[in-house]
């Protein structure tokens, strides 16, 4: 083998974590490779999750719009709706963010190899190309970025035709008429409404009594109104006896119950686990957590000093933006750049339909920690830029310490949910007064207008608490 190349950092994996982390170390003057081995850059976030499903999400949502706009054309769905209609727009949005990251890429000088790597040492890497080559690197910083996968249990047959998994749901040709998904997670969630308001029948099922349990239970409870609004339905305490396909039309589930479902198409969102079996990580001497994820510490930086690790493979939520940071955060800290304080509150945004979207505490946790905290409530209905719109469903609640002074975290369900928690993000990274979301101006007809509804909530009930404590 010839002599291996030189750089000063080395990237596996080219999703939104890898990207950022070549990125920041070529901006930083750094000689940086990045290794990925599928054709296209992107990582699943492009190909297999956030953009797909956003894609179809958008899709969903606009045929909606047009379906309440002219009720009297009784607008429907033909009931063989080929995906790929649905999905019109996604090969120009994948399109859009090849060619963009590529010039991105090419910008900032980074070297974009394709092949599939593994450590040979902690400072070495090779690469596996398509056609058999091999190539080495070596490198002061090397940071894994090699993503996750669906996590499918062997209990259940996943054969990728009518049991699928969130990687190729979309590969499916016509849109099923019934639709059984397992788990009650984000994506089991996000696909079970999209699905849903498509008129696919839906039985969203899982072990625990309701869905997102690490949600406000409030906003959960407009999701699943939601579901039950389009005909569809979530069934909880579900555990799964067997699942198989009847080999002519059906899957069949039974429930340890004896419940059993059938339905034309089923989707298994039961999480994630991380790509690491490729990568040879005991060659360099990395160790894995009893979850199979790479430990690192607030830096990304694993147990070998040079070697960090980013994005879906360490613990955290699995979110794009969450991995973008940790990108950057890792490159700087091996460059020794200032790297700020870590985000203490990761905004957690979920595009079911209602969407949802968190910061911060939500009402559980602020009861937990603090004895009285008080709960400001704005419901879309007194807003007039929902009604406008027609989103009339929806629910900002601002959390606040039991003096009303201090924001604790902001919980919005509803048209714009993901972009609303914005607002409450900076106004707790700033520390600013509930009283000054009251003292601002905020434009009229707008959903931001709901901050100013709750936080007034909010300040009449610390009137209501002074005025019985001096009585
Ligand atoms: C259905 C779905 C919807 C989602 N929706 C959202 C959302 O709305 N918002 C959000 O923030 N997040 C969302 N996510 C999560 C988001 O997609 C992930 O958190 C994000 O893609 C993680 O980025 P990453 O860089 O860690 O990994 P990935 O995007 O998985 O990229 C890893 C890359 O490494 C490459 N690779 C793996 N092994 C090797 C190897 N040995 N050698 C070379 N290359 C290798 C892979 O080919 C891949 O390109 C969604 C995910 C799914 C599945």
């Amino acid at each position: 083998m010839s002599t291996p190349s030189t750089y000063d950092i080395i990237v596996i994996g080219a999703g939104p974590a890898g990207q950022k982390a070549a990125v920041q170390g070529a901006k930083a003057g750094k000689r940086v490779a990045l290794i990925e081995r599928e054709r296209g850059i992107g990582g699943s976030c492009v190909y297999r999750g956030t953009i797909p499903s956003k894609t179809l999400r958008e899709s969903a949502l606009h045929l909606d719009r047009l379906k309440r706009a002219g009720e009297a054309l009784q607008f429907n769905l033909k009931p063989d709706t080929q995906i790929s209609t649905l999905l019109s727009r996604l090969e120009d949005v994948v399109q859009a963010h090849d060619s963009f990251m590529s010039k991105q890429l090419r910008r900032n000088g980074i070297s974009l190899f394709h092949g599939r790597a593994r450590f040979v040492n902690a400072r070495t890497i090779e690469m596996q190309t398509v056609d058999g080559a091999q190539q080495q690197f070596t490198a002061g910083t090397i940071v894994v970025a090699t993503g996750s996968r669906p996590r499918n249990p062997q209990e259940i047959p996943v054969d990728h035709e009518h049991i699928l998994d969130s990687d190729s749901l979309l590969s499916m040709m016509y849109l099923p008429q019934s639709l059984t998904v397992v788990g009650g997670g984000v994506i089991g969630c996000e696909y079970a409404s999209i699905f849903a308001l498509l008129g696919v029948e839906v039985t969203l099922i899982d072990r625990a009594t309701y869905p997102l349990q690490f949600m406000d239970k409030e906003l959960v409870d407009q999701f699943v109104k939601g579901l039950e609004s389009y005909g569809s339905h979530y069934l909880g305490d579900s555990h799964i006896a067997d699942v198989r396909w009847d080999g002519i039309t059906h899957v069949v589930t039974t429930l340890k119950s004896g419940v059993i479902i059938r339905s034309e198409k089923m989707l298994v969102a039961l999480g994630r686990q991380a790509n690491i079996e490729d990568l040879d990580l005991d060659a360099a001497g990395i160790s894995l957590s009893d979850k199979g994820l790479i430990p690192v510490d607030q830096f990304c930086q694993t147990n070998i000093e040079q070697v960090y690790a980013v994005g879906d493979m360490v613990s955290g939520p699995a979110l794009a933006s969450k991995a973008m940071e940790q990108g950057r955060r890792a490159v700087r800290h091996a460059l020794n750049l200032p790297v700020g304080d870590a985000a203490s509150t990761i905004p957690l945004g979920i595009y079911t339909i209602p969407e949802m979207s968190s910061i911060g505490l939500d009402e559980r946790g602020a009861r937990e920690r603090y004895k009285d905290p008080l709960i400001g409530r704005a419901k879309f209905e007194e807003i007039a830029r929902a009604q406008i719109s027609g989103g009339g469903q929806g629910l900002l609640k601002m959390i606040a310490d039991p003096a009303g002074e201090r924001l604790l975290g902001v919980q919005v369900v509803g048209d714009s949910a993901t972009e609303l928690v914005h607002i409450g993000q900076l106004a707790l990274q700033s520390g600013v007064t509930i009283e000054s979301f009251i003292d601002n101006v905020f434009n009229f007809p707008t959903y931001a207008e709901a901050y100013r509804i709750a936080a007034l909530d909010i300040l009449g009930q610390v009137a209501k608490r002074q005025q019985a404590k001096a009585a």
